[in-house]
């Protein structure tokens, strides 16, 4: 790991961390968390505009270049919802999921999809790129599997007929909107950093 590039990651979220690393292992590229302090207003009414506030802070904080993941769940006939409100839909995560399954409680369309956006900004806070990752799947009636983290039990991806948390690691990190996202900011730093 020595001559890895390291690469601000700005998140709280030790299961994002994580998938990154996991999702970059090989690449040269390790993500490391941000340093203390890190608590940014996530104020932005999208995806992109949250990461980028994330990505912003995080480069402030450390004066390294930062990456951000917004991301969340998308639900159709919640237009959207939770969305960019993924986290704080409800106060726990078994919450959270609760509020989901009685939403749709009488919905026959229970097609959701996962949205990532990621955004890389140099030291000084200026983007170099923002890329979208999406996972389409359809929300289950119950939960089942305890991998991963947040709506991953109640999710299951097009073409499985598992949910995303009764995938492996592997898994989930090879079919994910992280993945999605994430490879495509890889191939950029390959690119421009010689990672
Ligand atoms: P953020 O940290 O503000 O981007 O919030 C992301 C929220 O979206 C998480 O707290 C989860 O509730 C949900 N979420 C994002 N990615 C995933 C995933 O891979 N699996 C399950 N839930 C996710």
């Amino acid at each position: 790991m020595e001559n890895n590039i390291k690469v601000v990651f700005a998140t709280g979220n030790l299961h994002k961390l994580q998938e990154v690393n996991d999702i970059s292992k090989g690449s040269g590229i390790e993500f490391i968390l941000p340093p203390d302090g890190f608590n940014p207003v996530e104020n932005g009414t999208d995806f992109a505009q949250n990461s980028y506030i994330k990505a912003k802070e995080a480069a402030r904080l450390s004066g390294q270049i930062s990456l951000a993941d917004d991301s969340g769940l998308c639900v159709e006939a919640l237009n959207g919802e939770p969305g960019i409100h993924s986290a704080r839909y409800a106060p726990t995560a078994q919450e959270r999921i609760d509020k989901l399954l009685k939403n749709l409680a009488y919905s026959d369309n229970r097609k959701a999809k996962f949205v990532c956006v990621m955004t890389l900004v140099d030291e000084n806070g200026n983007i170099l790129t923002q890329e979208i990752g999406e996972c389409n799947g359809k929300i289950t009636t119950k939960q089942t599997g305890t991998n991963g983290f947040g709506y991953d039990p109640v999710f299951l991806v097009d073409g499985y007929d598992i949910t995303m948390a009764e995938m492996s690691e592997d898994l989930k990190n090879s079919v994910s909107h992280r993945f999605a996202a994430l490879t495509k900011i890889l191939n950029y730093l390959k690119q421009t950093q010689g990672a």
